[in-house]
């Protein structure tokens, strides 16, 4: 199934001449990896291709390779045979990249997101990939597509980061083998890993210091959760990219089965993003709810209300799927 995907994809890209590369707003590294690296494929190709993102490059991922090339759409709208989604598990994640399509041949569509319901015309969904980087890596390798040191960094740092650095039940035997191949194209583990991980500002660990003195704990010490106001941000000066990875600090605790954490936005409404450590506890389930989505343990939602009543909905949800647990 995948094989026959694979190369009418591959035909798809081979055949067209101009492209559009995008993911989703608040991007992390699969995002940001996976169009550096299918947009630098495509480049070498010979293929005339953008590659946008809502919020253009994070400041914590500009070391990956060529992340000049990757910027945030214009304000006039460009014609395109082909738009390539990667990592997106619902269209309107892409944010405002879209409004800068006036046409477009042929949308394809490759993600894991299980909640993804297959927009495009060329759909690719994996929800056993860990991360959208690992398809796109077998898409390369079954369609010849062309791969560099470049390229591949970017694919590592894409696998490494939705992996929780291989770490996540999502990690298989093959992803080992994946990562074992792009570090023999070149990929140098400990120094990517060293500007992956152990490059944060520092206003990144004082946001962890206020984060962690707003942390409590419900049903019995199984549900984490902190939360961080629009008044903490701008008295820290932190952005949003900040905050990638510190629910993994709640999650990290034992006996912990669910780590929430909740971000008020500017918008009048709260970032949910939830974590969880059993099979048992669906989170993506709990933020379809509310109008979110993601993976089985990993989630988030988008949800409308002040800082104290979203929390206070998430919880007694959280809580409830707990109770039936037992
Ligand atoms: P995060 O907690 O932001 O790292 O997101 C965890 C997972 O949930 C990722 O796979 C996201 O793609 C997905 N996700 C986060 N926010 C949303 C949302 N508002 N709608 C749908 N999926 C989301
Ligand atoms: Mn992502
Ligand atoms: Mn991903």
């Amino acid at each position: 199934m995948s094989a026959a995907k694979f190369e009418q994809i591959g035909q798809a890209l081979r055949e067209h001449q101009r492209f559009a590369v995008l993911s989703h707003v608040r991007p992390d590294g699969d995002a940001l990896g996976s169009q550096l690296a299918a947009g630098m494929s495509l480049r070498k190709l010979g293929k005339d291709v953008r590659i946008w993102n809502e919020e253009g490059m994070l400041e914590k991922y500009s070391f990956l390779p060529n992340s000049d090339l990757l910027t945030k759409p214009p304000a006039e709208p460009e014609d395109f045979d082909v738009i390539l989604a990667l990592d997106t598990a619902i269209q309107n994640r892409l944010g405002n990249t879209v409004a800068a399509i006036k046409s477009a041949k042929v949308w394809i569509n490759i993600d894991h997101h299980p909640s993804n319901p297959g927009y495009g015309d060329l759909v690719y969904i994996n929800p056993h990939a860990p991360a959208t980087g690992e398809i796109l890596f077998e898409l390369i390798k079954s369609q010849n597509l062309p791969i560099d040191r470049a390229i591949a960094e970017n694919l590592y740092v894409a696998i490494s980061t939705d992996t929780g650095s291989f770490q996540y039940p999502n990690t298989t035997a093959r992803t080992f083998e994946i990562a074992a191949e792009l570090v023999r194209i070149g990929v140098d583990v400990g120094a990517v890993s060293q500007l992956t991980y152990e490059n944060y500002p520092r206003r990144r660990v004082e946001l962890l210091r206020d984060l962690l003195g707003t942390m409590r704990f419900d049903a019995n010490d199984r549900v984490a959760s902190f939360s961080l106001s629009l008044a903490f941000a701008k008295r820290l000066g932190v952005l949003p990219e900040d905050n990638e990875g510190l629910i993994d600090h709640l999650r990290a605790i034992h006996g912990v089965v669910v780590a929430i954490f909740l971000e008020e936005l500017a918008d009048g409404k709260v970032r949910v993003s939830m974590r969880s450590k059993s099979d048992k506890v669906n989170v993506c389930a709990i933020c379809e709810k509310f109008g979110g989505g993601g993976h089985v343990l990993a989630a988030g939602a988008r949800v409308k209300g002040t800082l104290a009543e979203v929390e206070k909905k998430i919880l007694e949800e959280t809580c409830d799927v707990l109770s039936r647990l037992s």
